[in-house]
């Protein structure tokens, strides 16, 4: 059974069309991404999914509940856990005192102590919540969220305005929740965050999902291409390179050369390695590459299309 399933999701506020007809499926144990720009919908899928927000037509399930079915909500949150985008914990209590508060809420929770382990928050569960940076918080929020030992979590922009170190320690976290066997359903605009973290990633832009896969399907299909650079006295090699690959830069000592197949790649190496050039470079398409061809545009920092 699928953890979610989307069919045909439309959702509109007033003019605005948020979600445009989204199909979606997310498998048991999987780990997806999904990537787009601010104003996408991605906040606005999840919390949909997350039994938060009312929808026009089309029809989700989540862990085999339809969502909108009496009763569906009740068991939907009894076994789900979220991240929201905007998490905070109380300030003035400690994080054990945070996580002790939310467990007595649910029935049946997971041990506090074990969930301080589990992210390495040993040294600061006696820190009141308002003292930690941000990294810290945001771990402190999947703790919360694995109180009620979810099935399925939903991390809403996990990392966002993390520095590069704090969205690190925050990737072990989810590498964790794979391990546990956990299903995550992550919304973010970080290409290298979708690329590092899941197994599947579907491109939202404008409530629409535009592609879906793996990160090596969808640069196979979008960004397949591969250059190989070369460097040293490239000249007779490049004579031969011509006939297997005709799109080809030479310059003093270095040759570029583009190819159309990966297939192509162990010829072309063979070849350079015959002029004993060794020093021998291999680019391959990366998301980014993938979001460029598929929408003309880049995502920024911040999360904006440009
Ligand atoms: P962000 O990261 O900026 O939150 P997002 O991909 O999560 O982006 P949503 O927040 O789901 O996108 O927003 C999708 C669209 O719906 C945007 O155009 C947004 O302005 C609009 N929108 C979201 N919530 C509301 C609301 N409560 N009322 C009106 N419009 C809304």
């Amino acid at each position: 059974m699928d953890a979610v399933r989307v069919r045909g999701l439309v959702k509109r506020y007033g003019d605005v069309v948020a979600l445009d007809g989204v199909d979606l499926d997310v498998g048991g144990g999987e780990v997806y991404a999904l990537l787009g720009p601010n104003g996408a919908g991605k906040t606005t899928l999840v919390e949909i999914l997350e039994c938060l927000r009312p929808f026009d037509s089309g029809e989700a399930w989540v862990l085999g509940y339809r969502v909108g079915e009496p009763d569906a909500c009740r068991e939907i949150r009894g076994r789900i856990g979220v991240l929201p985008q905007d998490f905070s914990a109380i300030d003035r209590l400690t994080v054990r005192e945070n996580l002790q508060l939310f467990a007595s809420l649910y029935d049946k929770s997971l041990d506090v102590d074990e969930l301080i382990s589990l992210l390495g928050l040993e040294d600061k569960s006696g820190k009141q919540f308002h003292t930690l940076s941000g990294g810290l918080k945001r771990k402190v929020g999947v703790a919360m969220a694995l109180i009620n030992d979810p099935e399925l979590l939903f991390l809403d922009e996990p990392t966002t305005a993390l520095d590069p170190r704090a969205r690190r320690e925050v990737w072990e976290v989810i590498e964790k929740l794979r391990e546990m066997g956990k299903t995550v359903l992550l919304t973010t605009h970080y290409m290298e965050e979708a690329e590092a973290l899941a197994d599947r990633v579907g491109i939202l832009v404008k409530g629409r999902l535009i592609a879906e896969g793996t990160p090596r399907e969808l640069i196979e299909r979008y960004a397949g291409e591969r250059t190989v650079k070369a460097y040293g006295d490239v000249r007779e090699a490049a004579e031969r390179l011509k006939a297997v690959a005709p799109r080809l830069e030479v310059k003093d000592n270095e040759v570029e050369v583009k190819l159309d197949s990966p297939q192509k790649l162990v010829e072309v190496i063979g070849i350079l390695s015959s002029h004993g050039i060794t020093r021998i470079e291999v680019e391959s398409g990366s998301l980014e590459d993938v979001f460029l061809r598929l929408t003309s545009a880049r995502i920024t920092e911040e999360g904006e299309l440009m």
